[in-house]
């Protein structure tokens, strides 16, 4: 029996055999040496057992997971996701792209997004059904335009509004997105409104309602309060349109553990959806984080360290514009050597990437066993979700490969942009 240590809990993908870093089982160095520094290495069999455990919890009840692709939207990944069943959250006629790519069916793809343009709604006007199930309203501004293109097209098409329930998700203030003050949704009041002036459309059908509070939610109160306000502005939506609606769009926001965060109980929050949704045929729900953080390691090696009185810094290949959660949030992230070396005591380092920009910080006084030298290698754990998804070209630095481990197999999922990539359009 090989011995094994697990990293992440609840996943079983990325262990050290001895002190070796492996994604199930194959080195995390040797996908490195081959594929070079730093790199994104996933599971494809976390990504699996994430979607399994999810669909388990919610088994019995009529829901469709649409999986929010900006968390993680290679392609391979989608496809991945594709075949386990998911539809997808698309939030950019990009995204909607990235979903006819990988054959995603239309009528399991819903549509959010704060700013879709008129260029955009037309486009995709000109396919049934606007090429998606749902078209998640945002604002009152939206609907009218919506209501004027499908009118003068004649385009049959179904919406739903996208409620603000005033809900704090007691999350990072700056991942929530169901409180008065964010930019997401519609009130009650304007939701009210639209149906009592609108009402339903010879074109515009008012499908259901949609709502997303936030992101990385760990606790079940807030998913609580905001089904409930949902499900009393269900029924009132019902009785002004005289009708039942055809279903509910719960979002995403299931939280995973980074650093040893105890996580939502998947089947509290399946108890939930019962409880106040299982009257209705059709229940979407929007999960991006919880399908692939957990599945995914930024690798990266260090370049120099600087040790002062008081000081010790590794400096990193990686940077800011490789994995953003860190500067842009205060995100945290578990860092592990890939190699671990037993006998080394752990000492705290302040863990930076190359980015000319004083954010460019990873952890401070994070406790390493590592000497510091060049060429150690380091793991940022969890970042398959929000990792390469966010990254840039900043600094004029191509985008890190992405490596898929699945069924035994080492794919190259995208590959390392070169500086022609990057100067190619200004040509
Ligand atoms: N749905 C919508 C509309 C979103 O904006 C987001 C993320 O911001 C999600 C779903 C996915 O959230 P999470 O990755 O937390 O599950």
């Amino acid at each position: 029996m090989k011995e094994r240590t697990q990293l992440i809990e609840p996943d079983f993908s990325f262990y050290r055999v001895k002190n070796e870093l492996t994604v199930d089982g194959i080195p995390v160095s040797k996908l490195v040496e081959k594929y070079g520094s730093p790199l994104y290495v996933y599971s494809g069999r976390a990504i699996r057992e994430s979607y399994r455990r999810l669909s388990q919890a919610l088994k019995g009840l009529p829901v469709q997971i649409c999986y929010a692709m900006k968390a993680n939207s290679n392609l391979h990944i989608l496809k991945l996701l594709k075949e386990l069943g998911a539809g997808c959250d698309l939030v950019s006629y990009g995204e909607w792209h990235r979903a006819e790519a990988v054959k995603i069916p239309r009528d399991r793809r819903v549509l959010s997004g704060v700013a879709k343009t008129a260029a955009e709604l037309d486009a995709l006007m000109n396919l049934p059904q606007a090429g998606v199930s749902s078209i998640h309203v945002e604002s009152v501004m939206e609907f009218e335009l919506i209501v004027l293109m499908a009118n003068v097209k004649k385009r049959p098409l179904t919406v739903s509004f996208r409620y603000n329930p005033d809900v704090d998700a007691q999350t990072l203030d700056q991942i929530s997105t169901g409180r008065k003050k964010d930019k997401f949704g519609l009130t009650r009041e304007e939701i009210l409104d639209l149906c009592v002036n609108f009402g339903d459309d010879d074109y515009v059908r008012i499908g259901g309602l949609s709502i997303h509070i936030g992101s990385q939610i760990t606790k079940t109160a807030p998913y609580e309060k905001a089904f409930k306000a949902l499900d009393r502005l269900c029924r009132e939506v019902e009785f002004h349109l005289g009708r039942k609606l055809d279903g509910v769009d719960l979002g995403g926001g299931i939280g995973v553990s980074y650093v040893g965060e105890k996580t939502l109980p998947l089947n509290r929050y399946a108890a939930l959806v019962k409880k106040y949704f299982s009257r209705y045929p059709k229940i979407v729900i929007e999960p991006g984080r919880s399908l692939v953080a957990n599945a995914g390691i930024l690798v990266s090696e260090v370049v120099y360290s600087k040790v002062r009185p008081g000081s010790r810094m590794l400096i990193l290949d990686t940077g800011m514009n490789d994995l953003l959660r860190p500067a842009l949030y205060g995100a945290e992230h578990a860092i592990v050597p890939i190699d671990s070396t037993p006998d080394l005591r752990a000492k705290a380092w302040d863990v930076v990437g190359g980015i000319c920009e004083s954010t460019d910080y990873f952890a401070r006084g994070r406790k390493l066993a590592v000497e510091g030298l060049p060429g150690e290698r380091l793991a940022f754990l969890s970042s398959g979700a929000y990792g390469f998804s966010m990254s840039s070209t900043y600094n004029t630095r191509p985008r890190v490969a992405e490596v898929l481990v699945d069924r035994g197999k080492v794919k190259l999922i995208r590959r390392r942009e070169t500086i022609e990539d990057l100067l190619g359009p200004e040509a």
